[in-house]
């Protein structure tokens, strides 16, 4: 069909249909996501639409409440008022839902990015033989905070491990997962509550956190690359290009926090000696500042992960010599690992947050001498370190985010016209 595949008959026919009209409506809610209320003008411009398709697009997009007009704009000798539009989305609700070992954090949301409600339920995943189904049953038994007279559309999980390239089957070595069909599961139990049409889209943990610290730290992260590093007790990581998770081929990019950094040094749970986790994680970290042996820190950091950070600050704060020299060492470290990070993908930002975000003032020093010879060169002259005050790391807000990208992606399946 020509109006699906030539983009200039799209144009001319008011939007085209299927596919085209699909990705031209995409371009226009990703634009308003991005800049904020536009003018039509603006939009259709950064978007590369023509007038006349910009009217039907955003008619359409108006009767789906996914973009709302707003009150006119009068300037000062410029002829006739404009009326901006921007990103509406309030009739339609999403999930972000973020699995640990023995709890889920729900939050609700509306596509347009009100806050609906926040819960964590318990669920202990390692008693149970279906980790799905368990999964399953606490995102329905949320179904009634949905509020009467909004719809459900998508779901984003965030999981621990390592989502299969299907986006459906889940691996995690802290949940005892190996290939769990947490994707199938979820979707046949809201059918079976009556929401067969829900997107349930998966993802590691530490992407999402990676996406939300890029989307809400960099002022234009649809065209920007970061490189985030966070985690409450150990390193998680995740490389975001141009405002979306860089996933690679098998699902597995951006994993920065087993980069090798040390040729000795102790085991991580990931099989390797001296990966930049096992050097600079708290529970390492506490040791080398001698605040507790190996037996204590890793009981601490399970048990009072906050507490266990306070700790190295408090002592580092205090001029501790041993705790602010072993804080030393790992800011050499990571920064060793931040260094080949800006060599190989030459991020506009390198994001710290989390747990590395609190030790940043004693990190920074050492992180810096390492990035040295780097910077002198031109391309990454520029780089920028940012480090975030998070409480912890923002998995659910992310999952939130990409479960409002699904709807933004996919207007024509997820919604319908309303009026
Ligand atoms: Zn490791």
């Amino acid at each position: 069909m020509a109006e699906a595949t030539g983009f200039k008959d799209g144009l001319s026919r008011g939007g085209g249909s299927g596919e085209l009209r699909q990705s031209n409506l995409t371009a226009i809610l990703r634009f308003l996501r991005d800049h904020g209320a536009s003018s039509r003008h603006d939009t259709a411009r950064g978007c590369g639409l023509g007038v006349s398709t910009m009217t039907d697009l955003v008619g359409d997009l108006r009767a789906r409440r996914l973009v709302a007009e707003l009150d006119p704009i009068r300037r000062p000798g410029a002829g006739r008022p404009t009326r901006p539009i921007a990103l509406d989305g309030e009739p339609w609700c999403v999930m972000g839902v973020h699995v640990e070992v023995e709890r889920v954090h729900v939050r609700g949301a509306t596509v347009g990015g009100t806050d609906l409600w926040q819960e964590t339920a318990e669920a202990v995943f390692a008693e149970h033989h279906d980790g799905a189904a368990v999964l399953a049953d606490v995102i329905v038994a949320q179904l009634p905070n949905v509020p009467e007279g909004q719809q459900l559309v998508a779901v984003e999980i965030a999981v621990p491990g390592y989502v299969a390239t299907d986006g459906q089957s889940v691996s995690s070595r802290a949940l005892g997962w190996d290939g769990v069909g947490v994707g199938k599961a979820v979707r046949s139990a809201l059918a079976d509550a009556g929401l067969p049409d829900v997107s349930v889209g998966l993802s590691s943990d530490f992407h999402l956190a990676g996406l939300f610290a890029a989307r809400s730290l960099l002022s234009d992260a649809s065209s920007t690359v970061a490189a985030y590093f966070g985690g409450v007790s150990e390193v998680g990581s995740a490389l975001v290009v141009n405002g979306e998770i860089f996933r690679g081929a098998g699902g597995g990019a951006g994993d920065l926090a087993h980069l090798h950094v040390q040729l000795d040094g102790t085991r991580c749970w990931c099989g390797r000696h001296g990966c930049l986790n096992s050097v600079i994680r708290v529970q390492e970290l506490l040791v080398q500042a001698g605040l507790h042996d190996e037996e204590a820190a890793a009981e601490l950091v399970v048990t009072d992960p906050d507490a266990a950070l306070s700790l190295l600050v408090d002592a580092a704060n205090a001029g501790d010599t041993r705790v602010v020299e072993a804080l030393e060492k790992a800011g050499s470290a990571l920064g060793r690992a931040v260094d080949d990070v800006v060599g190989s993908v030459n991020p506009h930002a390198v994001v710290l947050g989390g747990y590395l975000g609190r030790l940043a003032p004693f990190l920074l020093p050492a992180l810096d001498r390492q990035l040295r010879a780097r910077v002198h060169e031109g391309p990454y002259a520029d780089t920028r370190i940012l480090v975030t005050d998070e409480a912890e790391p923002p998995v659910a807000a992310g999952a939130v985010l990409a479960a409002r990208d699904a709807c933004l992606y996919d207007p024509l399946g997820l919604t319908t016209p309303l009026r």
